[in-house]
């Protein structure tokens, strides 16, 4: 892995634990990782959107205005054929940052990652754990259509 995505992926850890008053660490411990911040959403309108947990499974989505934070299952749809914007949906749940526990968030975590890991799919080229968002068809992904058969997406 290369290391300026290992430094991104500790800022969006910590970014994550200072938003949830937790540790960088705690962070990880209970929402589980890597993380990372995403700002190609369908929900454009606020900025603090993080993927993580394997295969792109888990979304954490930050109202600061309202002051919750909403954990479900990662969804990515193509708006065309570069841009894959994200989305937070069902099962997902709906907390009070100032009341949300370590518990309710690793509940909700786990069952977001639950239901995503029913439709992940093993690209039969690259080996690679993928969404169903990354996979063209059943068998391979984007990135391998593109690099072995040279298919254009
Ligand atoms: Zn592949």
């Amino acid at each position: 892995m290369f290391e300026d995505e290992l430094a991104s992926q500790e800022e969006a850890a910590e970014r994550i634990g200072n938003l949830l008053g937790w540790s960088a660490r705690d962070t990880i411990e209970i929402l589980g990782g890597p993380w990372r911040a995403e700002s190609d959403i369908v929900d454009s309108v606020n900025p603090e959107f993080f993927v993580g947990r394997a295969a792109d499974s888990v979304a954490l989505l930050f109202d600061l205005e309202n002051r919750t934070l909403t954990i479900g299952k990662a969804v990515g749809h193509w708006a065309n054929v570069h841009n894959l914007l994200w989305d937070v949906e069902e099962p997902r749940q709906t907390f009070e940052l100032e009341s949300l526990s370590t518990w309710e968030a690793s509940e909700a975590a786990d069952a977001a990652f639950a239901s995503k890991r029913r439709s992940l799919r093993i690209c039969r080229y690259c080996g690679e754990l993928l969404g169903r968002e990354r996979m063209a068809g059943g068998q391979q992904c984007y990135g391998c259509g593109t690099h072995v058969f040279g298919a254009v997406y």
